[in-house]
């Protein structure tokens, strides 16, 4: 299995275009997903995040009132960063295992949805390639005002500077899709991505170093079982 690394700016449609990959019975793992699951009521990360940013951030259902940490960590990037040390190794313990299963499944590739993937260059090193869904910053604007009628101008220009501009983004891809026009112009792209990742055979790598290593496990049982038995004998 190879893995294609997916991401976007906010707004920029990556949830979109995942929706779209999925239609396509191409499996992805949506880092936010994960990053929503490690903080639900009972999670660990969850309870060191009430003792960090306080009792405030809870919901009075003891669920995390994630507006209101949004509102926190955007403005201060210390708290995002407090936060992040929080949260990623909980995703990552998480995706890593879904991803031995999926590839135990025997699938050929996987997209992973990653909406900060070129600003924490956390997993780049495990990615085959990457797409990123580009489109103009008066469109990411417009867009997540429509998205998030609650938040402020100056919310919606935080989050966007939070985040490595798109045009520099679209420089780093492997593919660019295409979002500055309007939402049908999308699916012909994403059909064409998923063409192209069906042809590659990067997947043959990683089977065969599987496949070495638990020949070469077996072959090391193997003797040792051997020699044990002699020894016994
Ligand atoms: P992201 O996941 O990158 O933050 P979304 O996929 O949620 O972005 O898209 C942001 C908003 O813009 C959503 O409300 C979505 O429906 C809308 N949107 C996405 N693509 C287009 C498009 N081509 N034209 C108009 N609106 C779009």
């Amino acid at each position: 299995m190879f893995l294609v690394g997916l991401t976007g700016g906010i707004g920029s449609g990556k949830s979109t275009v995942t929706s779209l990959l999925r239609n396509h019975a191409v499996t992805v793992f949506d880092l936010d997903e994960y990053a929503r699951l490690v903080v639900q009521r009972g999670e660990p990360a969850l309870t060191q995040i009430a003792k960090l940013f306080g009792p405030d951030v809870l919901l009075p259902d003891g669920n995390l009132d994630r507006p209101k940490l949004g509102k926190i960590i955007f403005a201060d990037e210390s708290k995002r960063k407090s936060l992040n040390a929080i949260v990623h190794p909980a995703i990552y313990r998480r995706l890593y295992f879904d991803l031995f299963v999926c590839f135990l499944k025997g699938k050929q590739f996987a997209v992973l949805d990653v909406p900060l993937l070129f600003e924490t260059k956390r997993i780049l090193s495990i990615l085959n390639c990457t797409i990123v869904v580009w489109c103009r910053r008066d469109q990411q604007v417009e867009r997540l005002k429509g998205r998030n009628a609650d938040w402020s101008g100056e919310e919606v220009e935080n989050r966007i500077n939070a985040q490595i501009s798109l045009d520099e983004k679209r420089a780093y891809a492997d593919h660019v899709i295409l979002n500055d026009g309007p939402m049908e112009n999308l699916l012909p792209q994403v059909e064409k991505v998923i063409e192209v990742m069906k042809k590659r055979k990067s997947h043959w790598k990683f089977r065969l170093i599987a496949i070495s290593a638990v020949t070469g496990l077996c072959l090391i049982t193997y003797t040792a079982l051997n020699y044990v038995r002699n020894w016994a004998l």
